[in-house]
């Protein structure tokens, strides 16, 4: 099973990621995460990733892509797997299904969380607080904000004209109850193949 998890910045993607993962044995793919870990690191790209990042920007579509590519080569991934943070923009996507036709793989289901903007922006702020994390300062916020509304919120479009599954959940709540919708969503309907 291939699923991606969707939605604008601070919507609760990895937070409800991890609980999928675990629910349904998944493996967990976060591009944020892996992109974390690569702008901790003093290397050039390290470097570029971290400037990048800390604007709020998005990184360039084939840096992303390949990381993505070896990241699906792996073993575990062999069993099903969750992609959260990508594919953010339409040619993200595009790749990835080029990716996964090559083993006769394909997106099986897009979990798309609903949470209006004013409660995101006060959920980014609250998470600077609490994490202190680089891109969560208010001008980065107002940037990942607009790099959603005009490159990632297409993927969405990209997914359903091509016909995939795609699960339309409010984001907003406890964790747990968007949590229980998530899997109750999953759980009936059956996957097109
Ligand atoms: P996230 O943890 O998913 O909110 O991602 C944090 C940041 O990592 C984003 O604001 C981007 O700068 C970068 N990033 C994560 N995933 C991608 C992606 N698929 N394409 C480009 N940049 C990404």
């Amino acid at each position: 099973m291939i699923g991606v998890i969707f939605g604008p910045p601070g919507s609760g993607k990895g937070t409800q990621a991890a609980r999928i993962e675990t629910e349904f044995e998944l493996a967990h793919l976060s591009t944020g995460e892996i992109l974390r870990g690569e702008a901790s690191r003093r290397s050039a790209v390290g470097r570029r990733v971290a400037r990048v990042m800390s604007a709020g920007d998005l990184v360039p579509d084939e840096l992303i892509i390949d990381i993505v590519a070896r990241r699906l080569r792996r073993p575990d991934v062999r069993r099903g797997v969750l992609l959260d943070g990508f594919p953010r923009t339409v040619e993200q996507a595009k790749a990835l299904d080029e990716l996964l036709a090559k083993d006769g793989r394909k997106v099986d289901f897009v979990i798309a969380l609903e949470v209006p903007e004013r409660s995101l922006v006060e959920r980014l702020i609250k998470r600077a607080r609490e994490q202190g994390r680089a891109d969560d300062t208010r001008k980065a916020i107002a940037e990942r904000m607009f790099e959603y509304r005009t490159l990632t919120a297409a993927v969405l479009d990209y997914y359903r004209l091509r016909g995939h599954r795609v699960i339309e959940i409010p984001g907003v709540g406890p964790v747990e109850s968007v949590f229980d919708r998530i899997k109750k969503d999953l759980s009936i309907s059956p996957s097109p193949r």
